[in-house]
């Protein structure tokens, strides 16, 4: 009897062993490489996997975008001329960095696209945290559906009311009257209350907001953007290691008449503070040689950046700011923080500690960048436009868009 019973535990166990077994293996071969699910239309580009098979063995070595500038550019303004920059062995820690987004709670389906991608291209790789920022409390939907998409900490933070509303010295009327002349002339959401206080936030507030203390670095995210490529390196380090300020990859031309006192106030801000002015700065790529050196509009797209926030903390831009602030063009014109960047950025900053990101693909409405020489690592196609910005070849006119201008003029400068 009991041989019987010890042949019935071990033959008991056998089969629960081999269940146990067959579970193993199921969970190796159905383990979902990435955390969020993938969405399943064809459309969406976050669903795009390279075809790793494909490409040149180059993975042992490190990526390193500037090494891969000078190999896959024959511009020779491409690259900058400080002494070869590289990732530092000095520091192991990681940067004190975040993804951040101010964002309505009505944005939530753009702001999920744009995470999807940015996830699926870059972040699932290295953790950084997300930080949504709104001038009203993200409602619970908002924060489970964001959540959902990362296995990085997400934080949503309100914007303090005295960083989002009208400073006592504007006169309400003549701001008001300004709405009225601006949706007149039509100026891009110049009618727009929030509008104003969007640009003034992203111009002068967003690196003051207490949240954002032991942060170093940021990398702005807007909702319903694109990022086409793979990045394959740590941004934030190479940003710190190469002690970069800021980092773009598109510019535009916008209205000019959202801030036609800009110019002049900012030439009077550089006359009064000359010992702001960075020695290595460079204005000439903002300079219309044609039209007596006044400002030719160039501008950074800042709804993409990846910049250091101490640089916005530091006193030449504080003290700009407060200098345009005062004076009411947030509010009596529609300055943009696009210009306001820009202008800060090409002071105060040394221009080879100005990046530009052109190996990242990107798309915010009508405006896009795609990166060639990335064969296997980008879901769009780059046009000759893109191409060329890697050769400087003689732009031809049919294909000239003004924008892209701006930064062969940046490149060349
Ligand atoms: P555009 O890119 O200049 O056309 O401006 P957007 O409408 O895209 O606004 C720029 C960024 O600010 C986006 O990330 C928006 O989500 C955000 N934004 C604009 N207005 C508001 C607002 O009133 N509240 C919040 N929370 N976010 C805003
Ligand atoms: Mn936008």
């Amino acid at each position: 009897g009991l041989t019987i019973l010890q042949h019935h535990i071990s033959s008991r166990r056998l089969i629960l062993l081999t269940i146990l077994l067959a579970l193993v293996l199921m969970r190796l071969i159905l383990l979902p490489t990435y955390h969020d699910s993938m969405p399943s239309t064809v459309h969406d580009l976050s669903a795009f996997q390279p075809v790793r098979a494909t490409l040149p063995s180059t993975d042992k070595k490190k990526p390193d975008p500037i090494r891969w500038l000078k190999e896959n550019s024959n511009n020779r303004y491409a690259v900058s001329r400080r002494s070869p920059p590289n990732f530092s062995l000095l520091h192991s820690s990681k940067p004190r960095a975040a993804l951040i987004s101010l964002v309505r709670n009505s944005e939530l389906e753009g702001m999920m696209q744009s995470m999807r991608q940015l996830e699926s291209r870059w972040n699932r790789k290295y953790q950084y945290p997300w930080i949504f920022f709104n001038d009203e409390p993200f409602t619970e939907e908002f924060k489970a559906a964001t959540r959902n998409l990362t296995s990085a900490k997400c934080y949503y933070e309100v914007v303090p009311r005295e960083h989002w509303s009208l400073p006592e010295w504007i006169d309400e009327g003549r701001f008001m009257n300004s709405l009225e002349y601006l949706g007149t002339i039509g100026v891009g959401k110049g009618w727009m209350v929030s509008y104003h206080h969007m640009c003034r936030w992203n111009s002068g507030f967003f690196y003051k907001h207490p949240f954002l203390k032991n942060y170093d670095w940021y990398w702005r995210v807007e909702p319903d953007v694109h990022y086409f490529c793979d990045i394959d390196y740590d941004v934030f380090r190479f940003m710190r290691d190469n002690n970069m300020k800021y980092g773009f990859n598109m510019n535009i031309l916008d209205d000019a008449r959202s801030f036609p006192s800009l110019w002049t106030r900012t030439r009077a801000f550089a006359t009064a503070h000359p010992h702001l002015i960075h020695p290595e700065a460079d204005l000439g790529w903002l300079l219309d040689s044609t039209n007596g050196n006044e400002y030719n509009n160039c501008q950074f797209f800042s709804n993409f950046e990846i910049g250091s926030l101490n640089f916005w903390r530091g006193e030449p831009n504080e003290e700009y700011f407060n200098w345009l602030d005062e004076a009411g063009g947030f509010y009596y014109e529609r300055f943009g923080d696009a210009p306001v960047h820009t202008l800060s950025v090409a002071m105060f900053a040394p221009k080879s500690e100005v990046w530009f990101f052109r190996d990242i693909g990107y798309q915010h409405d009508i405006n896009h960048h795609c990166p060639p020489h990335r064969e296997g690592k980008c879901s769009c196609q780059p046009t000759r436009m893109d191409e060329n910005f890697y050769k400087l070849v003689p732009l031809e006119s049919p294909q000239r868009k003004p924008a892209d201008t701006c930064i062969r003029q940046f490149l060349g400068g």
